[in-house]
């Protein structure tokens, strides 16, 4: 079969692919546990509901704007001033399927063949192969002091006059770092001079933790929204725990946003009506909810940190947001594919292997889902991993044997 070598390039995403195995365990009857998804066990808020339910009951569902409807992209010109204290104009917002399709299409429409973009590891595993599908040219940098925190010394050494683009998402998938706002403010003075576009991930903005806050890259630029380098891609997905609506967003100057619409338009033209009004309903409703939401997520991290912390032999960075960890497992196994293979046939436990986020030897563990299976996920791996443990356990009603790596 003659497939395109463009194609052949692009790697499946791995977040995905587990899911799929895991769901395929789950159905043979296994008790499974995924700390692998990134997905708040919450229910939709119910302004979404009532929003799409009025959509619907309407019987008028038909195409929208290719680039969202004028009452959606009202309520994100409300939340952008709300959360970014930046006014900014209809004609300055596209509404995608989701913030992937706002970061493919911003790359599509930003990079040439060959241009650089910067992506700064541990990075979220569907940047690189973005910039691969606009035939760019993926830049990783990572940090030479081993820390989750990109330094702007190391961004230097990485920029030449190919670099169209750099990729920040703090707090960050899969660190759960938030990076510091001195270093936003670096980046953002050194794009603005350099003319080199910002893009900023902000999907898990608000989902911060110990009174921190992360800081929007608008608050160290002078220039207003048509002439700024700062590009903000946001969605529903985490704050408000709307994975499966796929609506995203991306603020940016008029020009930027007119190219996108095209190429959106010949793509998919404009994301599904009813979910559109979902999103509208949930940015306009009660913001309570998205608090929440927040808290029983600091709440599943302490959990995970105290779980982790008695861990014998791995190192773990305390998250300062998202729903993710990224702990340091080469005490055991320095190859962390075979490490989360072996932790899903011999402890039932869906992890995500750092190597795919650019970081090998380490596992990425979510904790958007219960407490109950953070805390048994948890001790399943120490049994599994751990030499002196008991050789046999029952998971549920099945015999685990443990052998070693
Ligand atoms: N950016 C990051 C860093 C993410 O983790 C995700 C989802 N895992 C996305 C973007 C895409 O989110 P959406 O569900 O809106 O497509």
């Amino acid at each position: 079969m003659s497939i395109s070598q463009l194609a052949r390039s692009i790697v499946d995403s791995p977040t995905l692919r587990l899911n799929e195995e895991a769901r395929l365990l789950r159905e043979r009857g296994l008790p499974v546990i995924h700390l692998g998804i990134g997905e708040p066990k919450n229910k939709t808020p119910i302004t979404a509901i009532l929003g799409a339910a009025n959509k619907l009951n309407s019987g008028d569902v038909k195409y929208t704007p290719t680039d969202g409807t004028p009452s959606l992209k009202k309520a994100i010109i409300k939340y952008t001033e709300e959360n970014y204290n930046r006014i900014v104009d209809p004609e300055n917002i596209i509404v995608t399927n989701g913030a992937k399709q706002s970061l493919f299409n911003l790359i599509f429409s930003l990079v040439d063949p060959q241009d650089e973009v910067i992506i700064l590891a541990p990075y979220w595993v569907s940047y690189p192969e973005m910039v691969k599908m606009a035939y760019g040219v993926p830049i990783i940098v990572t940090p030479k002091d081993g820390s989750f925190y990109p330094r702007m010394e190391d961004i230097l050494e990485a920029v030449s006059s190919y670099t169209k683009a750099i990729i920040l998402n703090s707090p960050n998938n899969p660190s759960g770092m938030l990076f510091p706002e001195e270093f936003i403010q670096e980046i953002v003075e050194f794009c603005e001079s350099k003319g080199i576009y910002l893009i900023m991930d902000d999907i898990y903005h608000r989902l911060v933790f110990d009174g921190g806050k992360a800081v929007p890259g608008y608050h160290f630029t002078q220039n207003d929204i048509e002439s700024t380098k700062v590009i903000v891609t946001n969605g529903v997905s985490k704050v408000y725990g709307m994975t499966g609506f796929r609506i995203g967003w991306v603020v940016a100057n008029r020009r930027l946003v007119e190219v996108m619409t095209n190429v959106q338009a010949q793509m998919t033209s404009c994301p599904a009506t009813i979910l559109q009004s979902a999103a509208e309903g949930a940015l306009n409703g009660i913001q309570s909810y998205v608090e929440s939401l927040r808290l029983t997520i600091e709440n599943n991290r302490n959990v995970v940190m105290q779980e982790l912390r008695s861990f014998n032999g791995i190192r773990v960075n305390k998250p300062q947001g998202t729903f993710y960890c990224l702990p340091d497992f080469r005490a055991y196994q320095e190859d962390s594919i075979e490490l989360a293979d072996f932790l899903l046939k011999k402890a039932l436990v869906v992890t995500v292997p750092g190597v795919e986020f650019g970081f090998e030897g380490h596992l990425r563990i979510s904790y958007s889902g219960t407490v109950k299976d953070i805390t048994e996920g948890i001790a399943r791996m120490k049994w599994a991993l751990d030499p002196e443990s008991p050789r046999e356990i029952y998971i549920g009603d099945r015999k685990m044997v443990r052998d070693w790596l």
